[in-house]
């Protein structure tokens, strides 16, 4: 009895890990261990920060000892000089090393036969100061990312040109995504609102692709999704990519921060687990942490730490950040994968209801001419319906019926009461519309129409007093002389105001802008 007991917890602190050095070794989980080639020592808070990392899981979750395949220090640059530099492989040169991951390093290469530059992902053990070779599951992971990845043609996704071998080493080249990790800006800078919806968006439509022809990408994590400088991000590394309806077969892997509570507990791959796996990505650009930081070093304590922990969500929700991403991320974070996302059709939606507009704000003259266009055609349905009101139905010697009297004088308020409404409904004008001109809130996103309506009440005030001036204008009934005059002096004031505030206002704000806090940017 004793002796299955202390055999058992030797299987749970047991790890085999791989050293820089290429040599694989067992150490204990608790205490580190020292690698008996290279000499160098792996400590326990080391693979505490290595579960960051990818790394292949057991099929069978409960076993508590798994073989990691990661090392994300730099000590490999100290042992020596990367012998695959000036190598061939086919016809790619390989210059510089790129990054490297899980699963292999990167390289920047030449294509000699097209003339360009790609980047070559090489298996790590294929690397030529060691004497190992492969394992079979290794290449069968490179060819499947291979495979996976060359399907999902898409520019959210870096292209594949070409799989071949180098001295039995597989080798994949790939498109050369002139950017940065997002794992290495999440480090050094902090991410606008406008930003990661955009990246978010990217890579939720890139997914949606790759769903529609069965691939689940698996390893859904900022270093493996490539910004570049122009803002444009691509999901790369399907190292452990599947078919979603082949998911039961393969065994399952990913990187421990990033899988989904159900994953962790012995589930399979599935769309639910990407999206969850987006959802940590997404929360991570949000506030610069991990919804949840695994600390233990085996699945059965991540799953305890995942029962005991709820996602925090910063109280009170920061003023950059809209409410509706609030609810966006509890959702996609969901540990229940059924109150989750269910499909990337309703998680892309809602992304792209709360997705920034341009940030390009509107200069004052466009401004001035949208708002003249649509007080013109105010205006016009206005001085139309007097005519048919007045010179078709010859209303106006009717001064006996008050019915009359007053529908006549209101009728001049109806085009302003449909344009309201339309801003209402469309939360656009036509002013705006012919001018691509829109109207946002300090997120960048559309406001509500309830705001959009205030909002209209003040930008076409003006008009309302002026209008309300000239109401019962008609045979028989007129506003005092006073009232009149008093209406048209404020309209006067009010437009003058809302000249005078977008002339000078730095930001090009008017007086609607600055009660509601919106701003007019370019409809791109
Ligand atoms: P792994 O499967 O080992 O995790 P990745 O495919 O994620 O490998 O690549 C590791 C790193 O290499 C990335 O984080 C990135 O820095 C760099 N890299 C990968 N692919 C490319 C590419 N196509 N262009 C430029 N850099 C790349
Ligand atoms: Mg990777």
């Amino acid at each position: 009895m004793a002796s299955s007991d202390s055999s058992r917890d030797f299987e749970e602190t047991r790890l085999l890990y791989r050293c820089p050095c290429g040599v694989q070794l067992v150490i204990d989980k608790n205490f580190g261990g020292t690698c008996d080639q290279c000499g160098r020592v792996v400590t326990a808070e080391k693979l505490g920060l290595e579960l960051s990392a990818t790394m292949a899981l057991p099929e069978d979750a409960t076993i508590r000892s798994y073989s990691e395949t990661v090392c994300n220090d730099d000590s490999f640059d100290v042992v020596g000089v990367d012998p695959l530099i000036g190598q061939s492989f086919e016809h790619f040169e390989i210059i510089d090393r790129l990054g490297r991951g899980g699963m292999g390093y990167v390289y920047r290469a030449v294509d000699k036969s097209l003339q360009r530059y790609v980047a070559v992902k090489v298996l790590r053990s294929g690397v030529s100061w060691t004497d190992q070779t492969s394992s079979d599951r290794e290449v069968e992971v490179l060819l499947q990312e291979a495979v996976s990845q060359a399907r999902v043609s898409h520019p959210n996704v870096v292209t594949i040109y070409f799989v071949g071998r180098q001295e039995g080493e597989p080798f994949l080249a790939m498109e050369l995504v002139k950017g940065k990790p997002l794992s290495d800006l999440l480090r050094t800078q902090n991410l606008s609102y406008r930003q990661l919806v955009s990246y978010g968006l990217q890579v939720a439509r890139a997914l949606q692709f790759a769903h529609r022809l069965d691939i689940i990408h698996g390893d859904i994590k900022p270093s493996n999704l490539l910004v570049q400088e122009n803002g444009i991000v691509k999901l790369s590394d399907f190292g452990m990519a599947r078919r979603e309806s082949h998911a039961g077969v393969a065994a399952f892997g990913g990187t421990p921060n990033y899988l989904a509570p159900e994953l962790i507990g012995g589930g399979k791959t599935t769309l639910s687990s990407d999206i969850y796996a987006l959802g940590v990505t997404l929360y991570e650009m949000t506030f610069g942490h991990l919804p949840v930081k695994l600390k233990g070093k085996t699945p059965a304590q991540w799953t305890e730490e995942h029962n005991a922990v709820s996602i925090d969500f910063p109280q009170p929700w920061p003023e950059h950040l809209p409410e509706k991403w609030h609810s966006v991320l509890r959702r996609i974070l969901q540990k229940d994968p059924a109150k989750r996302y269910s499909n990337y059709n309703e998680l892309v939606s809602d992304l792209e209801n709360v997705e920034a507009l341009s940030s390009i704000r509107a200069k004052t003259v466009p401004r001035l001419l949208a708002g003249l266009i649509d007080f013109m055609s105010v205006l016009l349905v206005a001085a139309s319906i007097q005519f048919l009101l007045f010179d078709v139905l010859k209303l106006r010697d009717q001064t006996d019926n008050l019915a009359i009297v007053l529908l006549v004088s209101l009728a001049d308020m109806l085009p302003l009461v449909f344009y309201s409404l339309s801003v209402f409904l469309f939360r656009q004008s036509i002013g705006r519309n012919l001018l691509y001109l829109r109207v946002v809130n300090r997120y960048g996103l559309k406001p509500p129409g309830r705001v959009m309506l205030a909002r209209s009440f003040v930008r076409m005030g003006f008009v309302w007093l002026l209008v309300s001036s000239m109401v019962f204008d008609v045979e028989g009934f007129v506003w005092p002389q006073a009232v009149r005059t008093l209406l048209a002096g404020f309209a006067a004031a009010l437009l003058l105001t809302q000249i005078t505030v977008l002339t000078f206002s730095k930001k090009k704000q008017t007086l609607q802008d600055w009660i509601y806090r919106t701003n007019v940017v370019l409809d791109t």
